[in-house]
């Protein structure tokens, strides 16, 4: 109770996410991290306040009784007096604010305007927190009016409207074949033609067989046509993720709000400052610096020399059309790019690049791939395919080639935070974020040996955005590769922070994208599905603003590092004040 009273009355300053919080641990509370915990510091002011109205009333009345002057006072009086004010203070600065704040009902999710002293930065807030239209139309009235907004669907309607799924005898038949093993679990789908009834008759045999129950993960309130084939096999319900909002983030002069699905206390907030330090400095830019996915097969020879034979032809510039018009007969959208070769003895790594549209694109290029290793079994009839993929790629491993070469899309994304608001938003100075970047993200990075971690916590907000827009989350790991540099400018007075991420595997269509709730979030971002105007406009845009969101969770996290905040803030937004042992119990 204290983490909440306190959340509403005091501003959100500083924040890192990092770690999962043990049962163990999370049974200590939030107020904890103070040096007397609440409940001790409150009964010792509500003692004082009321032994000091006891110690002067009872002396007023026998000044009164002997007609002594009430301002005659003694020295023990004046300590009474003085005991009584404080306790006072601090008994209303607990209570009084959050009566306050009941009474004007004002919204928790104002973070911004609830975190500002800066008279400046409240002035300048209030105006773009008074806008009527959404993110992207701030900036642009020429766009077109919104439709009219779906009617809000309440979780208590939708159970209304959609009774809970009641299995019947002919189920019950097949549940118990399914726990005799007479009826495989993968088949029901096909079998059945009724994805949610495959899908609640499995979880029934899975608890039969299991002995567990499975009651808190839902079956009900999902789609399950919508998966089939394509996202998840043997589905027997799906896990709730929340998705908060950061923003508005400010980038090449349009607004987004961008949506994360995380768990991790802290996270959406500190992003959400980093994104008013970016805002109310002007803006970021973000720039595409390279659009490509990879596929590295690897192929075995007799020989190294024949192994090199193949190399210099895949990587011979007048071999390269003929490549390329076997390799994009595969999509409309992927067009080859390039081959890079590397060989290891009679081994030869060959790592395809290409454009994929708006579509992440691994199996776009997988399939052009696979047309051109064909094509090369014509003149190398003793190349073996070992493997269509040979780690070349490098796919969902952190690798240098990702880093250096860069894989999906590659982005600078940079913005200039003006010492005030480093100051005043941030609560620290331009000279110790730009001491702390050097010795964080840059030197003790070099001194763990980091490949691609240059940074404070890019995968962090990486992964909640990925799972929120429905990327494929393990790719996280060469997403998240990012350098943060910062140094000071305009004389030392401001700061500019740049995230360089050379591998952001993005899509807009495809996988998880066209699921429903993940299709909410892209639209929410203006990049849902294939863009109309150019292909791969829309991945791109996701791109941009992927690194975007983590230069301001960079600036924020390394804000909250520089002032010493981070445990502070964490043990007031990350640990849960409920007693853990009641609700495990
Ligand atoms: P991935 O290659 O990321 O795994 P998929 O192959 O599942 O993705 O999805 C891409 C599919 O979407 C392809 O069949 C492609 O033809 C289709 N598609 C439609 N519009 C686009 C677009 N603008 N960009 C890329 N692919 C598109």
């Amino acid at each position: 109770m204290e983490a909440r009273r306190r959340s509403s009355t005091k501003p959100v300053q500083s924040l890192k996410p990092t770690k999962t919080v043990s049962v163990d641990e999370d049974l200590t509370k939030a107020s904890d991290a103070l040096p007397l915990p609440l409940h001790l510091s409150n009964a010792v002011f509500f003692t004082l306040f009321f032994s000091a109205v006891y110690f002067l009333l009872s002396h007023w009345r026998e000044k009164i009784r002997t007609s002594t002057p009430l301002s005659v006072v003694t020295y023990s009086e004046i300590i009474a007096i003085l005991a009584f004010v404080a306790s006072f203070i601090y008994l209303l600065g607990f209570f009084g604010t959050d009566f306050v704040q009941s009474l004007i009902l004002r919204p928790q999710t104002e973070v911004w305007n609830s975190e500002d002293d800066d008279e400046v930065a409240d002035v300048l807030l209030r105006k773009e927190d008074a806008r009527k239209v959404p993110c992207g139309q701030a900036l642009n009235c020429s766009l077109p009016p919104l439709p009219p907004p779906a009617p809000i669907v309440t979780v208590q309607k939708v159970l209304d409207e959609k009774p809970v799924t009641v299995l019947t005898e002919e189920d019950e038949e097949i549940i118990k074949s399914v726990v005799a093993g007479t009826t495989p679990s993968y088949s029901l789908e096909s079998k059945l033609g009724d994805c949610k009834r495959a899908a609640a008759i499995r979880r029934e045999a899975l608890q039969r067989l299991t002995g567990k129950s499975l009651e808190g993960l839902p079956l009900d309130g999902f789609d399950y046509e919508s998966i089939l084939g394509q996202c998840c096999e043997m589905p027997v319900g799906y896990v709730q993720i929340p998705v908060g909002i950061a923003g508005p983030l400010l980038i090449n002069g349009r607004e987004y709000s961008v949506p994360m699905a995380t768990t991790e206390g802290c996270l959406v907030a500190s992003t959400n400052r980093g994104c008013k330090a970016i805002h109310l400095s002007g803006g970021a830019t973000s720039t595409l610096l390279r659009d490509g996915m990879t596929r590295a097969p690897v192929v075995r020879f007799g020989t190294a020399k024949r192994a090199a034979d193949l190399k210099l032809y895949l990587e011979d510039p007048d071999n390269f059309d003929t490549l390329a018009v076997v390799f994009n007969r595969s999509s409309r959208f992927g067009r080859l790019q390039g081959i890079k070769c590397a060989i290891a003895g009679k081994n030869l790594y060959l790592r395809f690049t290409c454009t994929t549209g708006d579509a992440m694109g691994m199996n776009m290029v997988s399939k052009g791939v696979q047309n051109v290793l064909d094509f090369l079994q014509t003149d190398f009839p003793d190349m073996d395919v070992m493997g269509i993929s040979g780690n070349f790629c490098s796919d969902k491993k952190p690798a240098a080639v990702n880093w250096i070469e860069g894989r999906g899309k590659s982005v600078v994304c940079e913005a200039i935070i003006k010492g005030d608001i480093v100051r005043k938003v941030l609560k620290t100075t331009v000279e110790s974020l730009v001491e702390l970047n050097m010795l964080k993200n840059l030197t003790g990075s070099a001194m763990a040996g980091a490949l691609g971690g240059f940074n404070a916590h890019a995968s962090n907000i990486v992964t909640a955005v990925y799972i929120a827009t429905g990327q494929d989350p393990a790719q996280n790991v060469e997403s998240s590769h990012c350098i943060t540099m910062m140094e000071a400018v305009n004389d030392g007075q401001d700061l500019h922070i740049s995230v360089t991420m050379p591998s952001i595997e993005v899509g807009t269509v495809g996988g998880g994208t066209q699921l429903a709730s993940q299709s909410a979030c892209l639209n929410l971002l203006g990049v849902k599905g294939a863009s109309k105007e150019s292909a791969g406009a829309n991945s791109r845009m996701l791109a941009t603003v992927v690194a975007g969101a983590v230069l301001a969770g960079e600036l924020s996290l390394m804000s909250a590092l520089a002032a010493g905040q981070l445990v502070k803030s964490h043990m007031k937004y990350n640990r849960s004040n409920k007693d853990v042992s009641k609700a495990s119990s």
